[in-house]
Order: structure tokens, then sequence, then C-alpha cells
């Protein structure tokens, strides 16, 4: 079943997804990133301390790595463009690394996509913390790096130094988001990845990773997203950040359904894949 999002769609929530938080002021929540397009957002969705938190994240994927990427592919942006936008550029002058701010035309249009091993919880590997970058999907959208050296006078010019674990908290970030739509805040018993979200914890590697296999199509979409539910109940969201470019898939555990909830889903499930019974 495909589902093509044209137009906003939101889904109202009235408490912070992240922390519970049901008074005070409560802000939109956009699920697919804005600054990656997105149209599905949850309304009263996040408190202001949370926002706080989970904007960090997002400044660190959407403008620090991938700023100049976007802005090359006419994503959206939260201001308007001006002449002088800078974006920050990691050069390497005399065997010295620096992070330089430049305007587009100088900048390194790259879409850089960490690989993880899968989620520790779901192959039962040993998990101390954190999360490991073990290899990298690199999508160069025009100009070569040896020419951009050449023409501003340094050695070299790197992609932007990736967090891999702000990364992966970004990728649970919309994997919660997007499992919230579709399930309901009620419809969790426990979830999983809050805490690390947050910055609370440090084991977003238990819960989100790269899966051996890519399995959504190329498309223009914002992001292509699949659910499943475990026979244990635990949520797998699956998403494809830039599936444009075949980009990396990601696994997040996001959390447990409450069984009654688990048993309708299973039960809508069966119904949908049983043969119709008209034919007969
Ligand atoms: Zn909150």
């Amino acid at each position: 079943m495909v589902r093509f999002v044209t137009e906003k769609e939101s889904t109202h929530i009235g408490r912070c997804i992240y922390c519970d938080k049901a008074e005070g002021t409560l802000t939109e929540e956009h699920i697919s990133p804005y600054g990656l397009n997105g149209l599905i957002t949850l309304l009263e969705a996040s408190c202001g301390d949370c926002a706080t938190i989970t904007s960090q994240i997002e400044l660190h994927v959407l403008r620090y790595m991938w700023g100049a990427a976007r802005t090359e592919m006419g994503y959206r942006r939260r201001h308007k463009k001006g002449a002088n936008d800078l974006y920050p550029l990691t050069v390497i002058r005399d065997g010295v690394k620096t992070v330089r701010e430049v305007p587009l035309t100088d900048a390194l249009k790259v879409i850089e996509l960490p690989i993880f091993k899968a989620p520790a919880s779901l192959d039962g590997r040993t998990f101390q913390s954190g999360i490991e970058c073990i290899s990298k999907d690199q999508f160069l959208l025009n100009e070569q790096r040896e020419d951009i050296a050449k023409r501003i006078g340094v050695d070299e010019v790197c992609p932007p130094d990736c967090d891999a674990e702000i990364f992966a908290r970004f990728v649970a970030k919309c994997s919660y988001g997007y499992a919230i739509e579709r399930y309901g805040v009620e419809a969790f018993e426990t979830v999983y990845v809050r805490s690390a979200i947050l910055g609370n914890t440090r084991d977003i590697g238990r819960w989100v990773g790269s899966p051996d296999t890519r399995e959504f199509p190329v498309r223009k979409t914002p992001m292509s997203v699949g659910f499943k539910i475990r026979p244990d109940n635990d949520v797998l969201v699956r998403i494809k950040l830039f599936p444009r470019f075949d980009g990396a898939e990601y696994i997040t555990v996001v959390g447990k359904m409450k069984e009654f909830h688990a048993i309708q889903y299973r039960l809508i499930k069966a119904d949908r894949e049983a043969p119709r019974a008209a034919s007969l």
C-alpha cells in the first residue's frame, strides 16, 4: 500500500510526544522534516524544552550536513533565501582542518548518509553505548571536491564531519513521529527511543541501525516509510531518507505496542491479506 502525500496532513495530539507534558504551549511537530519538504505534521505535539533539543538535532543534519545540497536541490528553508547566505565548508590547508563559512557557489553540495550495523536489540550483539558508523553513502551533486579546493586555494575540501549519534537520533525522531501518526500515542506501552532522542541516554545504537537490504524503490518523495509489528509487539519503522538517490535505509525499533492494539492491527492485516470471499 503506497501513500503519496501532496498536501499538508496533520493529526492533533495534545501533549508532548517526547515527555508527555500536556500543559503550556505545545507546538507543531514536523515528522518528515520541514527542510526535506515534509508535509505530515502532528499538532500540539512538542513542548518548548523538547523542541529546543530536537531542533538542535535537525540543525546538525539539515543545515550542517546537508544545507548546501538541500538549497541546490530547491528544498524548503525556514528563512528566505538571501544572496549572503553562508554554508559551512570543511577544508584542510597546510595539514590543518577547519570549518569555514562560504557562499553557496563555493559550498560542497553533498548528501552523506551514514550506514550503521543493525539495531543491537535486533541482532543480539553486545551493546555498549552510542552508535558506530561503518560506512557511508555519498551523493555529490555537481562539482568535484578537487575543483572547489583548487578554486578557493586549499589543499582539500571534505564532507562535513557527521556526528553518528546525532544522525541516529534524527532517524529515530522521524521514525517515532511516523509511528505516532500511524498508531497514536495511546497505542504504545513503552517507547524505547524517547530518552535517546532527548539525549538523556546513550542507547540509540540499541534501537537504530541499517538493514542489510534496501527495499524501497527510487522515487521523488521526501522520504519512504514502512511499518512492522513483530510477534513480541515491538514496532519497527523502516525509512529511506533520499528515495530519489536510492540512499541508505534505516530501521528503528520504536517501542512496544500494547497487546490490545497489536491484536487489532494483526486482525486488520489478516483481513486485508485474506483471499477475497467474493470469488467463491
Ligand atoms: Zn516535552
